[in-house]
Parts: C-alpha cells; sequence; structure tokens
C-alpha cells in the first residue's frame, strides 16, 4: 500500500547508490523515501528576476544579482586559506569572499560566462561584500519562471554532487515516483473544517511550487499537521499520566484556609490570583495528581497563592513544603509565611544548607510526627533524611533552577506522589508553553496587583554617568536605596570582575563614607559574606548594591527603588526584565537605568527599545523568541527533542493554537481514538509516537 511506498529504503532510488545513500543518512538523518520528500527546502528563489549591484548595497535581506567575476586570488596559507573575487554587473561591483570550500569554489568561478550569486551583503568600513555566496553558471535556457527550491546541503554532501542543485534532482526523480502514491494523515473532518491541502499536493507543491499561493497553503498544511500530532501526542500523554497517577484529594476547605482569608489576609486578592487559586483547588479534588505551572510575572503575587493552596493542604490533614533556588530566598519565603501564618498557629519551619545539624534534628522529628505543617527551604529538603509525616502539596519557586530528577525525588516523598505546583516568574510565551510543557496544566497571573506604578526605563549611553550619579544621589536623599548591576559572563569572567571592581571604586569615590554606605555582592565571595552583606542591604543599613547577577531572582526589597543595570547590552531580555523586577516593590515610583556603550549591535537596540517600551513580561517574552528562537530560550537540548522540521514556534503562534484546539477537541469526541473515522490518525499517531519517544519526556 502507499504507506509502504514512503518506507522505502533511499538506496532504492534513481541516482542514489549506496555511497550516497551512506552520505544521506549520515548528513541528513534521510534513511527512506519518507525521511528524503521530508527534507524540505529551507527557501525559494526566484531565478527570473534579478537585482542590481549598486541598488542592493545597503539593503537587509540577501539578494540575487547576475553577472561576471573578476580578479579571482587566494590568499594566505595552507589552513587560513581565503578566496576572494570582485564580482561586477552594469551598475556597479561587489567584493565575495570564501573562508571555507575553496577547492571546489574556485573551478567553478574561474569558468567563462556569466554567474547568478545569491547572498548577504555586509558592509566593511565603506565597503561592501558577500562572504560565501551561492553561486551557479547563468544559463539564459535554464532560466525557469516560478520559485526553485533551495535545500540544506554541507560540504560532505556537496562533494558527491548533493549540492542543493543535486538535491533538487533526486527530489524531482522522487516527486515524481510519489504521484497517487501518498496517503492522507489527516481525517477527512479535519481536512475539510481547516481547508486543508491534500498531503500528496503538499509535498509535491513544498519542493516545486507552481505558485505562491499554493507554495503558501503547502506550508500551511504541513506545518498544520506537525504541530497537531505534537499535541495530540502531549494532550494524549497527559490524559494518561492524569489517568494513571492518583492524587491525595483535598475536599475540604476548613478553618486553616478560611481563618486565613477572612481575617489575616493582608490584601484583597487580584481577579487573576482568585482565578488561579480557584484553579489548583479544582485540580486537587479531582483525585488525580496535579502538575500545574503557575506563571506569573514578578511582583504578581505568586508567593500569596501558594500560601492559599498550602492551607488547604493543612485542611485536609496534609503537610505542605516550598521550596526556593537559594537560600536567600528560602529565608525571604520563610519569612513572609511565618510573618502571615505564625499569628494563627501554623507551624512552619526552614530548611537550608547552612542549617544547624542540631536544629535538623529538631526539626525531622517535627516533620515526621507531624507537628511541623509547612516546611520551606533549599535543595536540603530533598535529601532522603527528610521524611515527612504526610506531604501533600510541594510548591517549587522559579521552576528553571531544578531539574527533572529533583523533582521525581520530590514525588517520593509520600506514598503517592503529592500535588505540585511549580512558580515561574519567567514567562514563556504560550506557544512554548503548549509544547515544552504541554502535559502540565498552565495558569497564569496576567494582573498586577493595584496601585503599583509602573516602573519608568531609561536607556543611557556612558556619557550621562554624572547625571545618574546625581539622580542616584537624590533619590538615596529621599530615602531609598539603589542597585548597580554588572554583567557576570563566564567566558571573561576575569575582564567581568574587573569590571565590577572598577566600577565599585568609581562609585565609592562619588559616594564616600561615612555619608554613604555600599554593598558589594559578587560570585567569589564565599555565601555567607554575601548573605551578610545581602541582609544589610534588605534592613536598609547600606544605601547602593553593586552586585553581579546573583539578585536576579526573587529578591524583595522593597524600599530599592532605582536599578542600574551597566554594560546592559550584554544581558538577555529575560535576564534584563528579571532585574528590573527588583525595583517597584514598594509605593514609591521606581526607575530602571540601562547603560549602555555607543556601539550596539541591531539585536542590542532592540533589547534597549523593548526595555523602555514595555513591562509587560510575556510582552518581552514574545520579542525574545522572535530574536532567539525556541533553542536559544528554553536550551538547545529540550527544543532540540521537538526536532521540528518546518514548523517555527517563534512565528506559527495561530497554527499551533489551531493544532491544538483541533487535537483537544478530536480527544475529547474520542479519548483512544477508536472511531473508525479516526483509523488514520489513530495509525499515524502511533508511527510518529515510536519515531519521537521524546515528545513524552520533555518536561
Ligand atoms: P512574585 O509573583 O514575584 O513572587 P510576590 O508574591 O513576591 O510576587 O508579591 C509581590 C508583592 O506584592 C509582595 O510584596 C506581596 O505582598 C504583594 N501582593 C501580592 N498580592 C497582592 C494583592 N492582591 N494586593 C496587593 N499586594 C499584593
Ligand atoms: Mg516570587
Amino acid at each position: 500500500m502507499s504507506r509502504e511506498f514512503l518506507k522505502t529504503e533511499i538506496t532504492f532510488l534513481k541516482g542514489v547508490g549506496p555511497g550516497r545513500a551512506q552520505l544521506l543518512n549520515e548528513e541528513l538523518g534521510c534513511y527512506t523515501y519518507s525521511d528524503f520528500i521530508h527534507h524540505f527546502p529551507f527557501r525559494y528563489v526566484d531565478k527570473s528576476t534579478f537585482s542590481k549591484v549598486a541598488s542592493s548595497f545597503g539593503t537587509e535581506g540577501p539578494v540575487q544579482l547576475k553577472g561576471k567575476i573578476t580578479n579571482i586570488t587566494e590568499v594566505g596559507a595552507a589552513r587560513k586559506k581565503r578566496l576572494t573575487a570582485i564580482f561586477s554587473d552594469e551598475t556597479g561591483q561587489i567584493d565575495l569572499v570564501w573562508f571555507t570550500g575553496v577547492k571546489w569554489v574556485k573551478p567553478l568561478i574561474e569558468k567563462e560566462g556569466e554567474f547568478i550569486i545569491f547572498g548577504k551583503i555586509s558592509r566593511f568600513g565603506n565597503k561592501y561584500n558577500i562572504a560565501h555566496p551561492e553561486i551557479e553558471v547563468y544559463q539564459p535556457e535554464n532560466i525557469k519562471v516560478g520559485l526553485q527550491p533551495v535545500y540544506n546541503s554541507g560540504e560532505k554532501l556537496t562533494s558527491k554532487g548533493l549540492h542543493s542543485k543535486g538535491l533538487e534532482k533526486l527530489m524531482r526523480v522522487l516527486t515524481a515516483l510519489s504521484k497517487d502514491k501518498i496517503e492522507e494523515t489527516l481525517s477527512e473532518e479535519i481536512i475539510a473544517q481547516y481547508k486543508l491541502m491534500s498531503r500528496e499536493q503538499s509535498l509535491q507543491q513544498i519542493h516545486f511550487p507552481s505558485s505562491m499561493d499554493l507554495l503558501k497553503k503547502a506550508q500551511i498544511r504541513l506545518k498544520f499537521e506537525e504541530l497537531f500530532y505534537m499535541q495530540l501526542a502531549l494532550i494524549k500523554q497527559k490524559l494518561i499520566s492524569q489517568r494513571k497517577i492518583q492524587g491525595f484529594v483535598f475536599s475540604e476547605v476548613g478553618v486553616h484556609f478560611n481563618t486565613f482569608y477572612n481575617h489575616h489576609l493582608p490584601f484583597q486578592l487580584t481577579n487573576a490570583q482568585k482565578r488561579v487559586v480557584k484553579e489548583i483547588r479544582r485540580d486537587t479534588t479531582t483525585g488525580n495528581q496535579m502538575n500545574r505551572l503557575l506563571q506569573g510575572d514578578v511582583g504578581s503575587g505568586k508567593t500569596l497563592v501558594s500560601v492559599l493552596s498550602m492551607l488547604v493542604a493543612l485542611d485536609n490533614g496534609f503537610q505542605a513544603t516550598m521550596l526556593a533556588p537559594t537560600e536567600i530566598l528560602a529565608n525571604q519565603h520563610y519569612q513572609t509565611v511565618t510573618e502571615l501564618l505564625e499569628p494563627m498557629g501554623v507551624k512552619v519551619g526552614l530548611l537550608t544548607g547552612s542549617s544547624k545539624s542540631a536544629d535538623r534534628k529538631v526539626l525531622h522529628d517535627a516533620l515526621e510526627t507531624g507537628e511541623l505543617q509547612i516546611l520551606i527551604g533549599t535543595h536540603a529538603i530533598l535529601e532522603d533524611k527528610v521524611r515527612f509525616k504526610n506531604l501533600g502539596l510541594a510548591v517549587i519557586d522559579e521552576q528553571h533552577r531544578f531539574g527533572v530528577a529533583q523533582r521525581g525525588k520530590l514525588w517520593k516523598k509520600n506514598h503517592q506522589p503529592p500535588h505540585i505546583l511549580v512558580m515561574t516568574a519567567t514567562p514563556i510565551p504560550r506557544t512554548l508553553a503548549m509544547t515544552f510543557y504541554g502535559d502540565l496544566d498552565i495558569s497564569v497571573i496576567d494582573e498586577l496587583p493595584p496601585g503599583r506604578k509602573p516602573i519608568k526605563t531609561i536607556h543611557n549611553f556612558d556619557n550621562k554617568r554624572l547625571a545618574v550619579f546625581q539622580f542616584m544621589e537624590d533619590e538615596i536623599r529621599k530615602g531609598r536605596q539603589i542597585y548597580v548591576v554588572y554583567p557576570l559572563i563566564e567566558e571573561s569572567e576575569k575582564l567581568d570582575y574587573k569590571d565590577l571592581m572598577d566600577g565599585f571604586e568609581s562609585i565609592s569615590r562619588r559616594f564616600p563614607k561615612p555619608q554613604f554606605q555600599i554593598s558589594i555582592v559578587h560570585g567569589r565571595m564565599k555565601a555567607a559574606d554575601k548573605d551578610y552583606e545581602m541582609n544589610l542591604f534588605a534592613q536598609g543599613k547600606t544605601n547602593i548594591l553593586v552586585a553581579t547577577t546573583v539578585i536576579e531572582v526573587g529578591v524583595n526589597v522593597p524600599n530599592a527603588s532605582v536599578m542600574v543595570i551597566e554594560s546592559a547590552e550584554k544581558f538577555g531580555l529575560s535576564t534584563l526584565h528579571q532585574l528590573r523586577g527588583r525595583v517597584g516593590r514598594g509605593a514609591e515610583q521606581s526607575y530602571c537605568i540601562l547603560m549602555t556603550s555607543y556601539k550596539l549591535s541591531e539585536d542590542g537596540k532592540k533589547r534597549m527599545e523593548t526595555m523602555v517600551r514595555t513591562n509587560d513580561g510575556f510582552e518581552i517574552a514574545e520579542v525574545d523568541l522572535r530574536m532567539r528562537g525556541p533553542g536559544d530560550l528554553m536550551g538547545t537540548q529540550q527544543s532540540g527533542m521537538l526536532d521540528l522540521k518546518i514548523a517555527d514556534l517563534a512565528k506559527d503562534n495561530q497554527l499551533l493554537n489551531a493544532a491544538r484546539i483541533c487535537a483537544t477537541e478530536l480527544l475529547d469526541s474520542d479519548p483512544d481514538l477508536t472511531n473508525k473515522r479516526n483509523f488514520i490518525i489513530r495509525q499515524e499517531l502511533q508511527f510518529q509516537m515510536k519515531k519521537r519517544t521524546n515528545w513524552s519526556r520533555i518536561s
């Protein structure tokens, strides 16, 4: 049958012998016709139109030019060999340069006649050049009207004639063979409902489009299919694990919750907080284990939500625990939670790496007898020695610092796993959350508590330093405190350290003792010294805290109103936003001052503009995603697992939504896909799950 056709080994394709087959295996991961037909072009060129050299200077995207190549020169010796040439048409000339592949480029460009080149123009001083242009001899008889595919290749493939053109030739053979042999993988209902192109037609059109319009339709169909099966796999996985993993039932809302809610709540909950508390309440009554991710911008009040959830656990005879990634944060949570709950007689304990062993003993005992109801701490809680009487809920703050294995340890703290609430202040764009955490439930606090003054963000170049110092002094005189943050990038740790120390010195000179007190915190200090300095600042005993990014996560000093970020261009958007979130926590107007040098890359400019324009963490995360791509945002390892061939999580937002809805509705109506109408979907899903075992293990 047709499914069999695509399973044919690639060796059998005309033009592919054992040697090429091996190369296709190794270089492109293509073993079968199916693999190869899914090696999609990464772009298309319209070979019928050309730009002019003179008018292409300064353009951003790649250009296609037609002209002559002269002055071919090899520069440098052996390993550092470089090839340069001059390309010209009737309007002007531009340099070409190659750093690799000299061996095969040189004979090509030495040929007679005109060439077509394609590449991105860069500027060097007042000269323009194109590095590593794609290149071919111009043959008027070969010029076709229409879009032609360009494929990813590589040096090894190229040496066996499998450059883009070579791959294209093979693809023509395969697509011709495939006529009437490619089976549909989506059901008729779905194809009709979403008005999708058939699979066969889209696999033809994606390689050899007959028009821009048909190409778009083919892309949409193939992206939809890819996203649909990914979502289907994730949601199915979620359903299976929910069915499998029993959870404690918190059926009561009792005296702890009610007393706190009615008498001790320090302020009215925001609507978003109320909604999330309800979502958590609902999860914990189903009999299944809760695995919920709570996203909320810095300062959105996640802690209070977690406190309310812990009280529900207590009301049902369970203990609760809360894990923080650092000791400072654990301490802070401990303070907050004890202040809130001790008046009600709730017993709260703190366990960190620096808890004394005598205290630990007492703590361990109280935990095992159940006398201690809430335990707050760091990784120390995960140790096997730490045993609960009856742990019902674990809250993890700032999830990305805890690995999967560590979360696994929490699961074993009771005879059946506790409910898990993971909180993160680094908003993840919805598309990513839906894919990377597709099997977690997600809650969002998308509203800040009332009365907050939005932080004012200003971008300054270094020449404004004196004015910034003056501004800092004015704020200090008003009683405010100030953070000054320096980058710490590991590759150049020494340099960063020097920057920090130089900065510290000039600040110390400008803000001398005894009028002003300055704290410093950096990675080379002992943990105890860091804590000491941090505490001085937290208690208002120092005016300025000079630091590296150690203060990034969670620290809460409401009196601090200014965040100065030095060399701000060296920070990523999410870090900048996190740092900014350290101020604006009190009633006063707060400021974030981004200091950069004049030399800013395009990306650097965009980051500064984004920070100045908006305080919305979700918007910033979207910009970040578009600028860096999912790989950089989530870690290449994680996004490598996704291995998307055509869909782009940064751009295909709407399609992903549609695919998710489609998958959800399908599973709602036919959870096990046993309906005959859905037979091909079930079959394809099994096939895909086998191929991509990773999908289920992402989070
Ligand atoms: P984050 O979500 O960053 O962890 P926190 O839980 O630390 O935020 O809350 C930030 C600040 O907002 C805290 O000082 C907290 O007391 C305050 N807060 C939380 N919820 C509310 C609310 N509903 N109304 C007013 N202030 C609130
Ligand atoms: Mg927090």
